[in-house]
């Protein structure tokens, strides 16, 4: 049996920074992964090149039950402290837009950044190891893996979510919570794409691959303004990911397609320059001519002149594009989600130290706990600094 003062469970983006925390204050340090690499979510994010902070990083960006659980850790280590981190490596990164940063060159350099940090703090990082089981003993906890027991004083889960189930997402996490009798808050997809009724991708089928920049709103009146994108399963594209983790089931969405814009004033003054030329010919000026033609056909709008449009049909129109209604069928699940809404309670937390407040010495970091941020590199940062919290009470 190997004995650690410190053992985290996930060789993930928070469980690799509390090690190197915990390391780097003299501690003993395994952190065990079931899989052949470390941060396998991180080499497979921002499209292979990590979004892996966001500059304007702040608690509101965050679903929690608890909104105020984040302003802490947050706090304490923060988006400009990683982004010292990632500069003492000299790593070449650029900003894209809405505050977000991505490496130059590859998500791998982040991966080598923790690696060479927890290689530094004298961390053991041992891969290709399923923790199978945990039990409290009184010298503390004891874990049966696939590659032998461990006993540790402190005992970190840093095992994510449910998301991509082909990088080892297990349900670990959250089943050592409910064994210490820690509530655990039901678990969906989230920052997913949307799946439409037969009836819609009927309806846009064609359109696949062609994006808008739009506002989408929830019923509960999150907005996001970015592009939407037509898949050939339904709706996909950043707003769309934003809102999904506001959506629930059998809720339609609101697609404001000219946000910029106030249609029936542009409908007045195509009325007063071009009279006769059609309501189809005009607004295909401003939004995809294969998407309004589709709108024509179905009778959605008029096909007409657009002097000949009623006041009562202006009024229609304006309506239709500034609150275009979506009502999706589901989402695309676990497989295509990036993050896990839902997870260990916070409620059951310290908001300092990420410890269990029912089970001494057992801390939750990253997405097994019920935080979820929006698209952005809002969710590495969240496991940086719930990693370096947790790291430096361990
Ligand atoms: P994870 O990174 O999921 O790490 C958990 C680790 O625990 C895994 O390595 C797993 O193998 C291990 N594990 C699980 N069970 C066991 C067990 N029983 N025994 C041993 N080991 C186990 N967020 C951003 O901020 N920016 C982005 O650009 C971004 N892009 C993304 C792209 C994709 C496709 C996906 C899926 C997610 C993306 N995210 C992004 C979200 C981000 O990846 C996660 O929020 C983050 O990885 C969570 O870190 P974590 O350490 O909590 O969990």
């Amino acid at each position: 049996m190997k004995e650690f003062d410190v053992v985290v469970i996930g060789a993930g983006a928070a469980g690799l920074m509390c090690g190197a925390t915990a390391g780097y204050r003299g501690k003993s340090v395994a952190i065990l992964d079931m899989g052949k690499k470390a941060g396998r979510k991180i080499l497979i994010s921002g499209g292979g090149r990590c979004n892996f902070t966001n500059e304007n990083t702040k608690p509101e960006n965050y679903l929690c039950r608890n909104p105020h659980f984040v302003k802490s850790c947050l706090s304490r280590y923060t988006q400009f402290d990683f982004i010292d981190l990632v500069d003492r490596h000299g790593l070449a990164f650029h900003h894209k837009t809405l505050g977000q940063l991505f490496c130059d060159n590859s998500a791998q350099d982040i991966v080598d950044i923790l690696m060479t940090e927890c290689e530094w703090a004298g961390v053991e990082v041992t891969l290709r190891t399923e923790v199978l089981k945990v039990s409290k003993n009184e010298d503390g906890y004891y874990l049966n893996t696939s590659n032998g027991d461990y006993q540790c004083q402190s005992l970190v889960v840093a095992s994510g979510g449910l998301t991509m189930p082909k990088l080892g997402a297990t349900p670990i996490g959250y089943q050592i919570a409910e064994q210490f009798n820690l509530a655990v808050l039901p678990t969906t997809a989230a920052l997913v794409p949307f799946t439409l009724h037969d009836h819609d991708k009927q309806r846009f089928d064609g359109l696949s691959g062609m994006s808008i920049d739009c506002l989408v709103s929830s019923e509960n009146e999150q907005s996001f303004r970015e592009n939407i994108l037509f898949t050939h399963r339904g709706l996909s594209g950043p707003a769309i990911l934003q809102i999904s983790s506001y959506w629930q089931a059998g809720q339609a969405v609101s697609i404001n397609l000219l946000p910029d814009l106030t249609l029936s004033e542009l409908i007045a003054s195509w009325r007063q320059n071009s009279p006769k030329k059609s309501l189809k010919n005009c607004l295909s000026e401003i939004l995809p001519k294969r998407f309004i033609e589709i709108l024509i056909n179905e009778q959605a709008i008029p096909d007409k002149a657009v002097n000949q449009l009623t006041h009562t049909e202006i009024k229609q129109i304006h309506d239709y594009f500034h609150n275009w209604m979506i009502k999706p069928n589901g989402t695309e699940g676990y497989r295509t989600a990036e993050v896990t809404l839902g997870g260990v309670d916070t409620d059951e937390l310290s908001s300092k130290t990420f410890e269990a407040k029912k089970a001494k010495g057992l801390y939750f970091i990253g997405e097994v706990t019920e935080v979820t941020g929006w698209l952005g590199g809002y969710n590495f940062q969240y496991a940086w600094s719930s990693g370096v919290a947790c790291g430096l009470a361990v």
